[in-house]
């Protein structure tokens, strides 16, 4: 149903070979590499290093050929937190020599550097299985290789019956039509939330027509508030811990309508992601 193609960036992207109509299953990939629910960062490392130490050289290969931005693979070697940790977890390996002599100098060095770098592409292209990574994080090369849209016509998500990563078209998609799906994980931000959130972790500027058309970053920040405010409604937010220019739903009738505008708005951009679903 789709192919990888090469774009004008350099970059790779994924086209539909056919037309794809609205609901269609486009792929469901296994993962190249999963980890288990963590609670910190660290822990992540550790676990991305476990994997990372058993994986056969093909599996290893097929990872390095993963995008990942040089600027950001550079933020991240200068933050030293990654390999701070992979070197805690080669140290404590033990790891020896085929003289049964502990390793150390270069060889340590090189296998250390090559972790680092893996553990960098898993960063960058870890997908959380699950609502907030109930089922923990994966890495999916052909999914890794859709580009990012505020307007995508395509949605992930995690099936935990079949253990992959479902793409299914939220829209009629043509033959030659390139698959976008969004990498934020919210619709319902504004341009410069979503550029933050695109450049730090992608090095994405994004030029999608949501991010270039300010009447539709209005609409964009109306669905901000109503989401932020059908969010506090949902948790039973008290007044203190109310966020400032965001009215406070107190009837259920003043949720449903502003339940019903965020659908409606969601709808008129042809958003037809989780949002929808959720609002
Ligand atoms: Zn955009």
């Amino acid at each position: 149903m789709v192919e990888v193609r090469q774009v004008a960036s350099a970059n790779k992207a994924i086209f539909a070979k056919v037309n794809i109509s609205r609901g269609t299953r486009i792929a469901a990939e296994t993962p190249l590499i999963t980890i288990p629910p963590t609670k910190s960062i660290e822990e992540e490392l550790w676990e991305v290093c476990n994997v990372v130490e058993k994986m056969t050289n093909n599996e290893s290969k097929e990872l390095e050929q993963l995008p990942c931005s040089s600027n950001v693979a550079d933020t991240i070697r200068k933050r030293g937190f990654v390999e701070n940790r992979v070197w805690f977890f080669y140290k404590s390996r033990k790891l020896k020599n085929n003289d049964g002599s502990v390793l150390r100098g270069k060889k340590m060095r090189r296998i250390v550097n090559k972790a680092i770098n893996l553990c960098i592409i898993y960063l960058v292209n870890n997908v959380q299985l699950g609502p907030d990574g109930k089922y923990g994080s994966g890495v999916f090369p052909l999914y890794s290789q859709i580009n990012h849209s505020c307007v995508p016509n395509a949605y992930n998500s995690w099936n935990p019956t079949l253990e992959r990563l479902t793409i299914h078209a939220i829209h009629d998609i043509k033959a030659g039509e390139q698959i976008f799906v969004d990498y934020v994980g919210n619709t319902c931000r504004t341009r410069k939330q979503r550029a933050v959130s695109l450049n730090t972790t992608w090095d994405i500027t994004c030029n999608c027509k949501a991010c270039t058309d300010d009447a539709l970053d209005k609409l964009r920040y109306r669905m901000l508030v109503l989401d932020q405010a059908l969010a506090a409604y949902e948790c039973g937010a008290s007044e203190e811990a109310h966020l400032e220019g965001i009215p406070k739903l107190k009837t259920t009738n003043q949720a449903l309508n502003a339940a019903e505008e965020l659908v409606s708005l969601l709808k008129r951009q042809r958003l037809c992601g989780m949002e929808l679903c959720r609002t």
